[in-house]
């Protein structure tokens, strides 16, 4: 038995892999079993939910007139067995078994050893696949996983045969590239990679490089008709991109030996449906008719996984995503996407994709890493927070991106404008190279009010702090010249890793931040997962809403002991700087008394074990839900300071989405409602003669920050590198005007308005 083994799981692989006939290929991979494993008997069983029956499809060993005659309850039978435990059947003498079922004629009652195993594609269980031997020693227990594996790849091939059945039977019903739609193909959509493209502004920033794309982020809703330049060359790049998806897909079905039999029947079925002829013609039809490969791909995708999506069948409907995933992975090489997304870039590289999540710009970081431009994304995502802090110019919402760029051509990225060039002319070039030192000339200037205070003319202080997410960040809180850490972000260093961090390693992180402020205070947050930022070692429900869902300190409150691990390490941090305890996202009293009784309690244990602390740490919560603006007089009870979260506070208020860009038009920071709100918690605060600082993304906009100072703000916590401006205009207004300024706004209608307004004011 051992000595074929060794090859057995390569031919099997390779019969499935270059299958043109699945019924063929089920008579060939059933002769291969019983050649190299000395089987007597190999029998493939097809599993039908709808009466629970199994029926034999292939078989070598017993009669052939036992195929499709021979047909049994699940319940009856050792091979039923197999089904009903969903997992191997190993018996020896099996006449002896309980289960044993003996079918006239079938010869099965002189076989000494019996092995069934389940064949299961995507948790579902397909068949059986059933060795027999004559010798009693003919089949061990030990042979058991050689089979498992062979299982797999056997399910794939049922899984395909299934599917492939189910959508050719169907009429062609849908082909949506009908020719009235061909014939509106226009000049202007036709595939013209010189230009620019238009998308969302972010910050003052430029960046130039060449397009990479990200294969997991590309997203086939981002792709529209575009006319082909060159039917010929789109149909040479999907033979292409179609060959490279499934040689990949090869590499990693060879890698199955150290997957489980389920995921290489996933990736094995993948290949023979990627390879299948119905859905490459599909394609090059399409591209025959005038558009480029990456529409075309998406149309035949989309056409089979509707099929699927309309069938009966719930198993047949999820088959669906099977077909999104191929397409999306033959998208990603028409993309020309590299395979190890993680891979060095050996040269200025701009990043693009429909969106990415902070955790993979975390993963994704490198000096290479230019620029970023998205079909998607928020101004206030926590990713574009994070590329700020990292000084990586973004661009979001750009449309047409995925259309019109490709792999390897070379952008600018700018972030004033919102503008992508596509392999910009030299003029172009020359002019953004002259205003790369403009920009640079600005940042000398006003890097000489580093040590400069932010005063209004009248007199006013304001304190400008930084928002930090890294310990890399803390030397920008220095360059930029802010006065104090307003808001460290600590779920940003615990993103990538693989297991909660401990009080050590969170204590020494803190401690390090507190040293390298070298003296200014630092206000950390608890930790704020959830919404848009998952830690993978945490496992989150499946939400319709998460950031109406299980998010910030309701994780923390649920997570009890996670969480007084963190208020103790913040304490014990605390004796190494001067250190704020903040808590995101308190929408009650009843959680403010919480989270103050628990660092009461930890205080409590640390001054027993004499580990020092700062018995005078000062506690604040964010408001950052409307909710919570008419019961801060309760609240302030109990805290010593706010913090103002303009990001998540206009979210809730508004009612829009900070990461959708499609409501992005009406995510507004000059919303009168946002203005009146962000004013009555400022004057709440003051009555009571508590602290509060602002420190979403609107506080670092000067037309934003006039209005703050006009409320009496006096605490703004900003990202770094939007400090030195704010601080020179903050040195040329007095109070008294933008006290004027508030109250002329105030009495306005709508943000277009309040915008117009400010405008002129910020920019006279
Ligand atoms: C905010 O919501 O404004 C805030 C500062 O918190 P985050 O952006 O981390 O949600
Ligand atoms: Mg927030």
């Amino acid at each position: 038995m051992a000595t074929g083994r060794a090859r057995i799981v390569d031919d099997i692989f390779k019969a499935i892999a270059q299958t043109r006939h699945p019924e063929k290929t089920l008579k060939q991979v059933v002769r291969l079993i019983s050649d190299h494993l000395k089987t007597d008997v190999c029998s493939v069983y097809v599993y039908d939910p709808s009466n629970n029956r199994l029926a034999l499809r292939e078989t070598l060993g017993l009669s052939k007139r036992s195929v499709g005659a021979i047909e049994m309850d699940v319940s009856e039978g050792l091979t039923g067995l197999v089904i009903e435990r969903m997992a191997p059947v190993f018996v020896v003498d099996p006449k002896t078994h309980p289960r044993f079922k003996y079918y006239a004629n079938s010869g099965e009652e002189k076989f000494q050893t019996f092995l069934g195993l389940p064949l299961i594609y995507h948790q579902k269980v397909l068949g059986a696949l059933v060795v027999q031997t004559i010798s009693l020693e003919g089949i061990t227990e030990s042979d058991i996983p050689v089979f498992s594996n062979i299982a797999g790849q056997v399910a794939a091939l049922i899984a395909y045969m299934g599917l492939l059945s189910e959508v050719s039977d169907k009429k062609d019903s849908t082909d949506i590239l009908n020719s009235a739609a061909s014939r509106t193909i226009t000049k202007q959509q036709s595939d013209d990679r010189n230009g620019f493209l238009r998308g969302e502004s972010i910050m003052d920033r430029l960046a130039e490089g060449y397009a990479r794309f990200l294969p997991e982020h590309i997203d086939f809703d981002q792709i529209h008709m575009v006319a082909a330049a060159e039917p010929d060359i789109e149909e040479k790049r999907i033979h292409t991109a179609i060959k490279e998806a499934a040689e990949q897909i090869k590499r990693l079905a060879l890698r199955g030996k150290e997957m489980s039999g389920q995921e290489s029947a996933v990736i094995e079925t993948h290949l023979m449906m990627l390879t299948d002829r119905s859905l490459k013609r599909k394609i090059i039809d399409r591209i025959r008719k005038g558009v480029i490969a990456e529409y075309a791909l998406k149309k035949a995708v989309l056409e089979y996984a509707e099929k699927f999506s309309a069938m009966q069948d719930a198993y047949l409907k999820e088959r669906a995503t099977d077909i999104l995933d191929i397409g999306r992975r033959v998208l990603a090489h028409l993309k020309g996407a590299s395979e190890d997304p993680h891979e060095a870039f050996s040269r200025p590289t701009i990043l693009i994709a429909s969106d990415i999540s902070p955790v993979d710009l975390l993963a994704i970081r490198q000096p290479n890493l230019k620029g970023i431009a998205l079909t998607r994304g928020g101004k206030t995502s926590h990713t574009v927070i994070l590329a700020r802090s990292m000084e990586i110019p973004v661009v979001i919402g750009v449309e047409r991106l995925l259309d019109i760029v490709r792999e390897n051509d070379y952008l600018i990225v700018d972030g004033a404008s919102g503008i992508v060039f596509v392999n910009p002319e030299p003029g172009i070039r020359a002019k953004y190279a002259r205003r790369r030192g403009q920009h640079e000339k600005m940042q000398q200037e006003l890097s000489l009010l580093r040590e400069s205070e932010a005063v209004t003319l009248d007199g006013l202080r304001v304190r400008l702090g930084a928002n930090i997410g890294l310990l890399s960040d803390v030397t920008l809180v220095k360059k930029y010249g802010a006065d104090h850490i307003g808001l460290y972000r600590t779920e940003f260093p615990f993103l990538l890793r693989k297991t909660f961090p401990s009080e050590e390693e969170q204590t020494a992180l803190y401690q390090k931040i507190l040293s390298k402020a070298e003296g200014l205070s630092v206000t950390i947050r608890t930790f704020d997962v959830g919404g848009d930022k998952f830690l993978s070692y945490m496992a989150y429900p499946k939400e319709e809403n998460p950031f109406l869902g299980w998010r910030s300190i309701r994780i923390s409150l649920e997570l009890e002991n996670e969480f007084r691990t963190q208020i103790r390490s913040i304490l014990r941090a605390s004796s190494s700087g001067k250190t704020r305890m903040l808590f995101p996202m308190i929408t009650s009293v009843e959680e403010t008394r919480q989270v103050v009784s628990l660092v009461d309690i930890e205080k409590r244990i640390l001054s027993r074990q004499g580990i020092p602390y700062d018995h005078e740490i000062k506690l604040g919560i964010m408001v950052e839900v409307p909710g919570t603006v008419p019961i801060l007089h309760h609240i302030l009870n109990y805290v010593d300071f706010i913090s103002i979260g303009t990001n998540d506070l206009i979210q809730y208020l508004l009612a829009v989405d900070r990461n959708n860009q499609k409501v992005a038009r009406l995510y507004n920071a000059l919303h009168p409602s946002v203005i009146a709100v962000i004013d009555d918690i400022i004057r709440i605060c003051k009555q009571q003669s508590k602290p509060v600082s602002i420190c979403g993304e609107a506080a670092s906009r000067l037309d934003c920050i006039l209005l703050y100072i006009g409320m009496g703000a006096d605490q703004i916590s900003m990202t770094p590198s939007a400090v030195p401006a704010a601080k020179q205009f903050i040195r040329g207004i007095r109070k008294s005007e933008a006290e004027k300024t508030l109250k002329t706004v105030m009495e306005m209608e709508d943000a277009f308005d309040i915008s117009k307004f400010l405008n002129k004011k910020v920019n006279k």
